[in-house]
């Protein structure tokens, strides 16, 4: 048992909360930062985003080199070496992890490492290896982020039903994977194991995979990947059925076998549930909604005024840059600025092939909202170097305010479109309108040019100049 005072905790270390200690170190508060896991990093860089690119890396190596026999290219079949793939992976892992580590030292955040649980609105009571720590703060943070959903008529604890953190760990390489939920996760996993060797089949409930993003951009991905995946949108899973030689499982709806599947694995894939419930919070007053989210205010106060949350359990989207900037904000207002957490945009990236991204209002959002908007798309088939790269698959789409000309969103399907939107995130946080854009000199031959050849497109970007 050993007792810790200091002027700020933080619980969680993902994104969102190391950002929060280390921005409040920079800041001269004394910081300590309590996770369950041994290294920083949490979901993000431990078991999501970051172990998720690696993989994807090799599996985008892998389509290359086959797509490159049409360009008169040949090479010969990949072989594949797990263990050599996993401890790739885990490489990447590690090196960002440690990072983190000595990044935390250098301002001297002090690491706890155990389950955290309040028990006052300033007590913490940390459970680890070396026993119990009592910490007394004048400030929190929580910062406990998310867990994969289950669901009550699936065989979870069946070593072949896997979640995203099974996924990632590589055991083996099915002959027959189902991912069950067509969002981004499922897809990203669903990418790795095709590319890997694994038949693929992915089951959606509505009508298009990655539903938040618009339909034309998603059609796109979905004529992509129709010889590679085996999509049944529409359709539900009912029932799976553990037996010695494979999943079973049962389907109802639009496109549903009649008869059930048999597969060596199946990824649930259908969303992730906040940690707030789990915590002990309402020890410390702090209100918990009863799906486990914890409401903030602008400035990432709970209600309880020295206890602030952050990340994916304060509400969606659920992405490690939201997170980051919520915990940057929850330490300025801790270190007496004011600050807000206010951004005009979020941009989302599905890192699949070929990927998919979007910012700002979806042309969905902007009918929905009322606005007056209008849309601009650019063919990726007219792209000189999306040609010379054999992949015109692509479009990128601008959405503008038709009363005010400005840029208001924005999506992109393609190679690299996740590093492209950056520039549309820009354009709609300076409140660029489509003559900014449009007069900006892309170079040329880039994919990025697609961005001002679609914002030339909308008739409000030409206008008199003064
Ligand atoms: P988390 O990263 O969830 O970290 C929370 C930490 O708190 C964990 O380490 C946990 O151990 C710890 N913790 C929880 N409760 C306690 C407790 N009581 N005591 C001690 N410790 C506790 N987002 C993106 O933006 N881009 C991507 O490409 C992307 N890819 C993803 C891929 C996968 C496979 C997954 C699963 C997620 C992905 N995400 C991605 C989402 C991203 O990982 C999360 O949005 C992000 O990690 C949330 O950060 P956070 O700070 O809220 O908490």
């Amino acid at each position: 048992m050993s007792d810790i005072k200091t002027q700020l905790v933080v619980l969680g270390a993902g994104p969102g909360g190391y950002s929060a200690a280390f921005r409040a170190a920079d800041l001269g508060i004394e910081t300590v930062i309590v996770d369950a896991r041994e290294t920083l990093g949490g979901v993000c860089l431990n078991v999501g985003c970051i172990p998720s690119k690696a993989l994807l890396h090799v599996a985008k190596v892998i389509d290359d080199a086959k797509e490159m026999a049409s360009h008169g290219v040949v090479f010969g079949e990949p072989k594949i070496d797990l263990d050599k793939v996993r401890s790739w992976k885990d490489s990447v892992v590690s090196q960002l992890t440690k990072g983190l580590g000595g990044m935390s030292k250098m301002r001297k955040v002090k690491h706890v490492q155990g389950y955290g649980k309040f028990t006052g609105a300033n007590t913490l009571e940390v459970e680890g290896k070396g026993g119990k720590t009592t910490i007394t703060f004048d400030n929190a943070i929580i910062a406990a982020g998310s867990e994969p959903v289950t669901l009550p008529f699936i065989p979870h604890d069946d070593e072949r039903v896997i979640d995203s953190t099974g996924a990632l760990e590589m055991k083996d390489i099915p002959e027959k994977m189902l991912v069950l939920g067509g969002g981004i996760i499922g897809l990203e996993m669903g990418t790795v194991y095709r590319s890997l060797g694994s038949q693929i089949d992915v089951v959606e409930f509505l009508d298009q995979l990655i539903p938040a993003a618009d339909k034309d951009v998603i059609k796109i991905y979905q004529k992509y990947v129709k010889d590679k995946f085996n999509v049944m949108l529409e359709t539900k899973v009912t029932a799976v059925e553990a037996k010695d030689d494979g999943l079973y499982v049962t389907f109802e709806g639009k496109n549903a076998p009649a008869e059930p599947v048999k597969y060596d694995k199946v990824l649930v894939a259908v969303g992730r549930r906040p940690n707030g419930s789990l915590l002990d919070a309402d020890k410390a007053g702090v209100k918990v909604d009863e799906r486990g989210f914890i409401n903030v205010d602008k400035q990432m106060r709970t209600n309880v005024s020295n206890i602030f949350a952050i990340g994916d359990l304060v509400g969606q989207p659920m992405l490690a840059h939201k997170a980051v900037h919520e915990g940057h904000v929850a330490a300025e207002v801790i270190a007496g600025k004011k600050h807000y957490f206010d951004p005009k945009c979020i941009p989302s990236v599905a890192y699949t092939d070929p990927e998919v991204a979007w910012v700002g209002l979806t042309e969905k959002e902007a009918k929905e909202q009322g606005v007056n908007y209008e849309s601009a798309t650019f063919p990726w088939a007219a792209s000189g170097r999306a040609i010379a790269s054999g992949r015109t698959e692509g479009m990128t789409k601008m959405i503008f305010d038709k009363d005010t000309n400005r840029v208001i969103g924005g999506a992109i399907i393609g190679i690299n479109a996740g590093e492209m939107l950056g520039e549309i995130g820009l354009a709609i946080e300076m409140g660029a309108d489509a003559e900014d854009v449009a007069l900006t000199i892309h170079a040329h031959p880039t994919l990025n040019e697609s961005i001002g050849l679609a914002s030339e497109i909308f008739e409000g970007s030409i206008t008199d100049l003064p």
